[in-house]
């Protein structure tokens, strides 16, 4: 984008300066955010402070905000990618404040999640899911059943009612994972931080973190993140550590603490009891599972996702 004060500049040079700068400062007063700023401020702003300040207001104007023009952050249309304008009274100017745009807070807080855990990594179809781009067939009567709930679910959420996650069951390639990252997506645009974890991958990288002890970091993000998704719960395989120090540790602090969690599995809650009782060495220790399995009934509401493979 060529500066704008340059524009102006070359402007100002023309014969039909008068017409063009006339336009220009309707347009930018024709602005509702314009508008709103300048009521707002009546008692500091004059005409001549508008008058001084043409070329910021133009600028603002024509910036996207709240990221209204922009599809996504790498199409971000503004100046600096991922910021964006406020108005502000600096002496006698309006001038310009860029802060990062909700759509750069949400990918900067996520590549921090990222960088301390890498089995947060998603792939690229699911980080763009979205609940009003989800096909469904017309037989799926299930898909948009689970689909109202979700997004109940994001509505209860975000007028402060602490609803229970889903526990999302059905075989492979139904779309669980694409549904978990559309809520994630729309609890994000709500500037709502969640973590989406593939439970296999989160389970190796955990007995891998013993040596350079940042175990109890990751351990302690994914307690505390404000919405967690488990994806494929019961992929896995089974120690008593992981089902006993891992997820009982972290299902225990989010009861208590009232923190939504949703559950992925290819299993439905009587099967995953089952997978849980077994551990790789052949212990059976069906307390321990049952335990697992009441905090997972007490959290989350069972529903069943049917459809076909979608994979490939
Ligand atoms: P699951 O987690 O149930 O195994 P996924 O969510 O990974 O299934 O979905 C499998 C594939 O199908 C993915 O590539 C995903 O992007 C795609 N997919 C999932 N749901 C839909 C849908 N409703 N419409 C189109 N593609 C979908
Ligand atoms: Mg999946």
């Amino acid at each position: 984008m060529e500066h704008l004060s340059n524009s102006f500049k070359k402007l100002a040079n023309r014969p039909d300066f008068n017409d063009r700068y006339n336009d220009l400062k309707k347009e930018v007063l024709n602005n509702p955010d314009v508008q709103a700023f300048i009521t707002k401020h009546s008692t500091e702003i004059e005409e001549g402070m508008i008058n001084r300040s043409l070329v910021k207001l133009y600028e603002f104007v024509n910036q996207s905000k709240n990221c209204k023009s922009c599809p996504s952050l790498s199409q971000c249309k503004n100046i600096l990618e991922g910021y964006h304008p406020h108005l502000v009274i600096q002496g006698r100017i309006i001038d310009l404040q860029y802060t990062k745009c909700p759509t750069k807070e949400a990918y900067d807080e996520r590549k921090k999640h990222e960088a301390l855990i890498k089995s947060m990594y998603i792939p690229k179809d699911i980080l763009e899911a979205q609940f009003d781009k989800i096909d469904v067939d017309v037989e799926e009567t299930s898909r948009l059943k689970v689909i109202g709930m979700a997004q109940d679910f994001v509505e209860a959420y975000n007028s402060g009612q602490r609803t229970k996650g889903l526990y999302l069951y059905g075989s492979f390639g139904v779309g669980k994972t694409y549904i978990l990252g559309a809520i994630a997506n729309e609890l994000a645009s709500h500037k709502v931080s969640s973590m989406l974890v593939y439970v296999p991958e989160f389970m190796r990288e955990l007995k891998g973190s013993f040596q350079n002890s940042s175990l109890d970091e990751k351990l302690d993000a994914v307690k505390k993140i404000p919405v967690l998704m488990l994806d494929d719960l019961g992929a896995e395989s089974v120690s008593s550590w992981m089902r006993d120090e891992i997820l009982g540790t972290i299902l225990q602090y989010r009861m208590l603490e009232n923190l939504p969690t949703f559950i992925s599995s290819n299993f439905g809650l009587k099967e995953l009891q089952h997978h849980l009782a077994y551990s790789q060495r052949g212990e059976e220790e069906p307390v321990k599972a049952a335990r697992i399995m009441e905090r997972i009934k007490h959290m989350t509401t069972p529903v069943e996702l049917i459809g076909r493979n979608r994979r490939g």
